[in-house]
């Protein structure tokens, strides 16, 4: 199996007063191409800080990060953004969608930054919002969308260039139970049909009832990474420790 991403002994801290708090500390993680995996844990337990740190939003104070082989650490910031323009997309848990701008307008702005043609990104944008079941919805602006709607709308913007891989950040936690199974059976649906990997982080039981491997953290370690059979066990596991409150153009290396 191809592995997409590898967290080798990862560990980011922050100053705080006169010593460090570890956000994440001693993590390893590999993530295959095509995977659907939760990272779960409670608030506080670093799930952001590693999807950032994957998403090459923010780096490692010790460890490596390799996207499809290339270590992330040896990369310029020129490089690290180009690869998160064109090989990553993101979700964040209040949608993020710019307010003044419709659907379509929301999800062809990647495409604009990427500098691709008109004509292209009519037809991208079209195909991202009939994925997401939206394509009625096209010239709404957010306002007019319920939070469920929003939210696909953003799962459309995260897809539409075509990454490797999509990372949500607590997708699910500002939607009512229909609309969180809606999208969860969506983005699982993506998964499958694109072989698109996602990685989620989150702590809504709904969610981890649909995904097939877990990575369980607390206090930023790792203690738990479970493969789960998803639709005949309804009980996911209990955390066991928290003390805290054809597709070529999906591969990262450049062609
Ligand atoms: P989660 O997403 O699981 O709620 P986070 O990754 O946001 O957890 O945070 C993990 C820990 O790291 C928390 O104790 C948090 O306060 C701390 N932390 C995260 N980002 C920063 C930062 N930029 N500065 C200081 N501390 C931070
Ligand atoms: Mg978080």
């Amino acid at each position: 199996m191809d592995i997409l991403a590898s967290v080798e002994a990862v560990s980011r801290s922050f100053p705080l007063d006169h010593s460090r708090v570890f956000a994440l500390d001693n993590v390893s993680l590999r993530v295959e191409l095509g995977e659907f995996l939760a990272i779960a844990g409670p608030s506080g337990s670093g799930k952001s800080t590693l999807l950032n740190l994957i998403g090459c939003i923010d780096r490692p104070t010790s460890g490596r990060i390799l996207l499809s082989g290339a270590d992330t650490g040896a990369m310029k910031p020129e490089r690290l953004a180009e690869l998160r323009r064109e090989k990553i997309g993101f979700v964040f848990q209040t949608f993020n969608l710019i307010p003044v701008f419709t659907a379509a307008e929301n999800v062809e702005f990647p495409l604009l930054v990427q500098g691709v043609a008109a004509g292209e990104r009519r037809r991208r944008v079209a195909t991202a919002l009939a994925s997401v079941g939206l394509a009625a919805r096209a010239h709404h602006r957010p306002d007019l969308l319920s939070g469920g709607e929003r939210q696909r709308v953003a799962v459309a913007r995260a897809i539409v260039h075509r990454p490797a891989l999509v990372l949500a950040d607590e997708p699910t936690a500002n939607l009512d139970t229909n609309n969180a199974t809606q999208l969860i059976e969506l983005m699982r649906n993506l998964n499958r049909s694109l072989g698109l990997t996602f990685l989620f982080s989150t702590h809504d039981q709904r969610l981890l009832e649909h995904t097939p491997r877990i990575v369980r953290l607390c206090d930023g370690r790792v203690v738990e990474d479970a493969q789960t059979t998803p639709t005949c066990n309804p009980e996911p596991p209990v955390a066991p420790c928290c003390n805290k409150g054809s597709l070529p153009e999906f591969a990262f290396a450049r062609s």
